[in-house]
């Protein structure tokens, strides 16, 4: 059965990692909202040029553009067959509230929200240890309070919608990834 979920995770949470564990295993589509626009940022286009600059301030690119490119891509027969993995949308209620009558026009529901857990001192350590430019303490400190003013309040509506699992983020990529599997596999057993 195709997969349609959503991870959530701060930044240094492994995201990334256990995106790609995700998609090897279920065969779902990877869909990154900061990749899309990063890549049309690259290519130059005026969506590229326009997102550019929000990118760079921090803020979010507005409900209705998002949702018209997630839309769009939704659409097409590779995630109509094999499902979706949406890694950075939704990102406001208002997308969330967009996705879930997309998915209904399709036929289809979200699965889970699958919000990768790990402490806000552990991915601190964990971006130092990188040793990039940009990751100064205060950065770090910023990018991360800015990512929860911004998710609480989707975190609530997947709660509301009861499609909330929280995994322990902590411990080896196997131990995560086999945690993750269950809550899926749970889900798309019981379909609760
Ligand atoms: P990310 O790589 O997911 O952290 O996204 C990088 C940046 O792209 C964000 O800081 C936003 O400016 C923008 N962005 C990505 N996804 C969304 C979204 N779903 N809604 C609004 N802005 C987004």
């Amino acid at each position: 059965m195709a997969l349609r979920l959503v991870i959530l995770g701060r930044q240094g949470s492994g995201k990334g990692t256990q995106c790609a564990r995700l998609v090897d295993h279920y065969g779902c589509i990877h869909i990154s909202t900061g990749d899309m626009l990063r890549a049309a940022r690259e290519e130059g286009t005026e969506l590229g040029r326009t997102a550019g600059e929000i990118m760079d301030r921090g803020d979010l690119v507005p409900d209705d553009v998002m949702i018209g490119i997630v839309g769009e891509r939704l659409a097409k027969a590779d995630i109509m067959e094999n499902g979706v993995l949406l890694d950075g949308f939704p990102r406001t209620p208002d997308q969330a509230d967009a996705l879930e009558d997309i998915l209904e026009d399709q036929g289809f529901r979200l699965d889970v929200a699958v919000n990768l857990d790990v402490p806000v001192d552990e991915v601190m350590t964990r971006m130092l240890a990188r040793g990039r430019e940009d990751d100064t303490p205060e950065a770090i400190e910023r990018r991360l309070s800015l990512y929860e003013e911004q998710t609480e309040p989707l975190i609530d509506w997947f709660e509301g919608h009861g499609l909330l699992e929280v995994v322990d983020g902590l411990g080896t990529e196997d131990e995560v990834f086999a945690r993750v599997r269950v809550v899926v596999d749970e889900r798309l057993a019981y379909g609760y």
